[in-house]
């Protein structure tokens, strides 16, 4: 301090801006993927970590921290207590086991009811103003889960969904198409895993859609056979997996993207996981599906009223049907 007094003259003392705070519960590997994203495109101002293993979240946050000269002036701290994540704007839960080979996202669903249990409340209890943005899996499930643990108005509960699920859509057919994924415009909904819906009516390069030229695209008639690609994003996570154990640089970056847009206001639109009964599409069942959300600083401001085909529409009703069977077995 008193080095400090003899380096400057004070004007004023630095005021604790309340800034943009994220909390990421879960230091593994999605978690730290995560953290890496938001800190490295300078996304927050400040972010706490929180796990139950101390050591390993101890390691990583002086990992992090050791790398601060690189980054903008964010603030990285951590403890095993949630009084750690008070204030946050966005709070992150990438907590829970993990996928084993060959299992599937649903067979994970009442270890990781049973972990949310704790962490949901602790983190409502330091931040009730929070948006609290679901990534564990099976994400759709656990993120009804956190909306009923939680108590926070349904807009403030998301679900990381399937924005993976239609990067992974867009990046298979951009490598047909040889134009760069930010180009082509294509959107996956309803569930992140086997049950997803591709939305091939609407998938378009400039404008262009593909099913104006191929109208049998990404069905069984397609000579062309695109309907592998949805093939391809569903195996996907199973294949990353196989070979390197976990997934986690694209669902660092798509949570990222979705803080970004949460943070900044931005009203981006983006396939996250929402709350879906009385929405278009005659939804009726009380469960969290992706559908395109506008997002701002309350979470979900709106849902697009995306024009889907009959199938399209029965798929989805399919999807629904079957995270509501899943969610009623559930013990709480
Ligand atoms: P991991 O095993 O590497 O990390 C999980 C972390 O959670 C560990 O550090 C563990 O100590 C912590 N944890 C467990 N219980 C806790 C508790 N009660 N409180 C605090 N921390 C706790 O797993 P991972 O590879 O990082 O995956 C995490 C989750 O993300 C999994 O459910 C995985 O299926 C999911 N995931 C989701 C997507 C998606 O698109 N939504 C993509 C990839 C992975």
């Amino acid at each position: 301090m008193m080095l400090r007094k003899a380096l400057m003259t004070t004007q004023s003392e630095p005021v604790d801006v309340a800034g943009s705070k994220v909390s990421i519960v879960g230091v593994g590997q999605v978690g730290m993927a995560c953290a890496f994203a938001l800190l490295t495109q300078k996304v927050c101002s400040e972010l706490a970590l929180v796990d139950n293993v101390e050591d390993r979240l101890l390691g990583e946050t002086m990992d992090l921290q050791h790398g601060s000269t690189f980054l903008r002036n964010s603030k990285i701290s951590c403890s095993t207590d949630y009084a750690v994540t008070t204030k946050s704007k966005l709070c992150i839960v990438t907590a829970g086991v993990r996928q084993k080979p060959d299992e599937s996202r649903l067979d994970l669903v009442q270890r990781n009811t049973d972990v949310f249990k704790n962490i949901i409340p602790q983190l409502i209890k330091y931040s009730p103003e929070t948006v609290l943005l679901i990534v564990s899996n099976p994400v759709d499930i656990l993120t009804y889960v956190a909306w009923k643990l939680s108590g926070l108005p349904r807009n403030r509960v998301i679900g990381s969904g399937t924005t993976l699920d239609s990067s992974r859509f867009r990046v298979f057919i951009s490598e047909r198409l040889k134009v760069a994924p930010s180009s082509v415009h294509g959107w996956i909904i309803g569930e992140h895993g086997d049950s997803s819906v591709p939305v091939w009516s609407g998938v378009n390069v400039a404008g262009v859609r593909l099913r104006d030229l191929n109208p049998n695209i990404g069905t069984e008639n397609d000579p062309e056979n695109w309907k592998e690609i949805h093939q391809q994003v569903v195996n996907s996570a199973y294949e990353v997996i196989k070979l390197k154990g976990y997934t986690s640089w694209a669902i660092g970056l798509s949570v990222a993207n979705i803080a970004q847009a949460i943070l900044g206001n931005s009203l981006s639109v983006m396939p996250v996981s929402t709350y879906i009964k009385g929405c278009k599409h005659g939804m009726d069942k009380e469960v969290f599906l992706s559908l395109p959300c506008v997002l701002g600083e309350n979470g979900v401001t709106h849902i697009i009223k995306q024009p889907l085909t009959e199938e399209e529409k029965a798929q989805l009703h399919r999807s629904a049907n079957m995270m509501y069977e899943i969610q009623s077995g559930l013990s709480w």
